[in-house]
């Protein structure tokens, strides 16, 4: 266990495991309120998956659409998310995350400094389902200078690499070979980081400017308990870690440990479909779902992950393979994906989550997968357009790209039928030049074409033909951010036993609990949206404080300043 800020002591009010969105915002809460605050991280690096996060927030009805004139309701959210959480989720906490959203944001804004940028027409994932808007519920942080925030702490925090650009400036530049890397070069230089690594800078330094302790290297292993149970006046009093220090804790542990999605018999175990491959860091090995379920907590919705289709490119974190997320590779008119027997499954363009659940199909005839492998199919003019991945056309041809000079090529060495890949792309060529998709929708909501290329010389930004070879493919395994099923907990974030009572002194945030949401994934940011606004309860319940803020009262007048001066 090794101090960052802070010295060595026994015993704080609050420790908190895990060093992500959702630990930063519970610890950087409660000690607001003044509460002595230890955050234990487990990695040498501090910010989790939150720090190489888009770190977008999915906040209904939130106060910069409300001042930029945008009608939402909480009302409106609520049936969104029943409807997208396919009844599966809790009306508890779809009301804590719903209800409390707005307030989580004004006080991380207001009370501990954290900037975002609203961005207007980001679309919910799910356009056909009532409640759902196309913009105004995505925001995201602004750009912050991580140097100035955190001084030499800078380099404790994990970072992707990726240059420093907001979800704003990629949709206004549309491709990555449209970026102004220069700019960004110099950005980076200059100490501006974005995204993720923003949001995790900011609510970092927020937390130690409010006195919190921080310590890596500290891996949490068993809680400490005292009392026979919840009837006898049991209550969790601090934590054990790997090493055998035990630190205690007066008034509560927050577990905010990430998913078990590097644990492989868990996940096997657990989730409803195998999972391929991942990219949160591999310390995400569910202990504290370990820790909790010793001690008799109830868990829910360990089947679900926010699943997404990935590549498997050779990349690496932390020394183990990750799979790459696929976005504009598969969103962008003039590319396509195909199954083992070369056909489309899909609207390529809908949202990750769902269409990773077409790749978890299963062909019982053959008893095999269906759609896993799938890949994503392109030609020659479309690599000169946009690029794909890192690789730029002209560079040679990395590994983890299959090159035909035929379709029929491409087809025999990714081992599919020749002739139903060449109907595939015969046949979508042909609607793609009409700009219709009549097999699969693409590019018929907001949100599709919110992805595709706004400056596409045919009629659909999402749609556009594949006829110039050599043609390419990328192969694509059913993937996921993180699970986000695990510890049952109330709508304060309080942990529930298996009988459902409190367990006295502990608290669980983020993918280490059921998601607020459930299996749903309503729009860009509900992941870190509902875990920071369980975080904030968390806080605020330790504090014995109530979920709406001193300044949410007055906050009308400043948040105007706050949407203003964030544009
Ligand atoms: C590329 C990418 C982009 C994404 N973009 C977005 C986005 O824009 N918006 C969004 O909402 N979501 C996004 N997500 C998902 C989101 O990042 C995660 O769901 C979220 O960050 C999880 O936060 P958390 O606080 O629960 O856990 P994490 O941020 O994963 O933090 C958990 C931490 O706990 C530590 N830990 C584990 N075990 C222990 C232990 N025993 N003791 C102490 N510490 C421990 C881990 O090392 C880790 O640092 C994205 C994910 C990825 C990978």
């Amino acid at each position: 266990m090794k101090y960052l800020v802070g010295s060595p002591r026994s015993t704080y009010d609050v420790v908190v495991l895990g060093s992500g969105a959702g630990a930063l915002t519970a610890a950087a809460t409660a000690a607001h309120s003044g509460k002595s605050v230890l955050i234990l991280e487990k990695a040498p690096l501090l910010g989790g998956t939150s720090a190489i996060s888009g770190g977008m927030l999915w906040i209904a009805a939130n106060h910069h659409a409300r001042h930029a004139g945008f009608e939402d309701s909480v009302d409106k959210a609520l049936e969104y998310v029943r409807a997208v959480s396919r009844g599966r989720g809790r009306e508890e906490l779809f009301a804590a995350a719903v209800n409390h959203g707005d307030s989580m944001l004004g006080f991380v804004e207001q009370e501990l400094g954290v900037r975002f940028i609203y961005l207007d027409n980001f679309p919910d994932y799910r356009q056909d389902l009532p409640g759902s808007v196309d913009g105004g519920r995505t925001i995201e942080p602004q750009l912050a200078n991580i140097d100035q925030l955190l001084g030499d702490l800078a380099q404790h925090v994990r970072s992707d690499g990726r240059a420093p650009f907001t979800m704003q400036e990629y949709e206004d530049w549309g491709a990555f070979t449209r970026f102004p890397w220069g700019e960004l070069d110099a950005r980076a230089k200059a100490g501006l980081v974005a995204k993720g690594r923003a949001l995790v800078a900011m609510l970092l330094a927020a937390a130690i400017r409010e006195g919190a302790h921080v310590a890596v290297e500290a891996r949490g292993e068993h809680l400490a308990y005292s009392g026979q149970g919840a009837d006898d006046g049991g209550r969790v009093t601090g934590v054990v870690l790997a090493s055998g220090e035990r630190i205690d804790a007066t008034e509560a542990v927050v577990i905010a440990t990430g998913g078990f999605e590097w644990d492989h018999t868990l996940a096997d175990s657990m989730l409803a479909s195998r999972l391929y491959t991942m990219c949160s860091p591999p310390t995400n090995e569910g202990d504290g779902l370990r820790m909790a379920q010793r001690i008799g907590a109830q868990t829910r919705g360990t089947r679900e992950a926010w699943w997404a289709p990935m590549s498997i490119t050779g990349d690496t974190r932390d020394g183990q393979p990750i799979g790459t997320l696929l976005r504009f590779e598969r969103q962008g008119p003039g590319s396509i994906m195909v199954n083992r027997h070369g056909k489309r499954f899909a609207n390529e363009s809908q949202n990750y989550n769902d269409l990773a659940r077409a790749l978890q199909s299963w062909d019982s005839p053959n008893n095999t997968t269906l759609n896993t492998p799938a890949h994503v199919v392109f030609d020659q003019s479309y690599l000169e357009r946009y690029g794909v991945l890192s690789h730029r056309a002209g560079e040679p041809t990395p590994d983890y790209l299959i090159e035909g000079a035929t379709l029929e090529e491409l087809a025999a060495k990714i081992g599919v039928h020749a002739e139903n890949l060449v109907a595939t792309v015969e046949r979508f060529n042909a609607l793609a030049q009409k700009g219709e998709d009549p097999d699969f929708h693409r590019g018929e909501t907001a949100y599709d074409k919110y992805w595709g290329d706004a400056a596409n010389a045919w009629p659909n930004p999402s749609l556009g033909p594949l006829e110039r070879g050599p043609f390419y493919a990328l192969e694509v395994v059913n993937g996921a951010f993180g699970t986000n099923g695990g510890i049952a907990t109330d709508g304060t974030a309080r942990v529930l036993d298996v009988d459902g009572a409190p367990i006295t002194g502990l608290f669980a945030v983020g993918n280490a609990t059921e998601s607020a949401y459930a299996s749903g994934y309503p729009g860009a940011g509900a992941t870190l949206g509902p875990l920071m606004t369980m975080g904030y309860l968390a806080g605020r319940t330790i504090a014995g404080q109530a979920a709406a803020h001193d300044g949410e009262a007055s906050s009308a007048a400043g948040l105007a300043d706050l949407a203003g001066a964030a544009r």
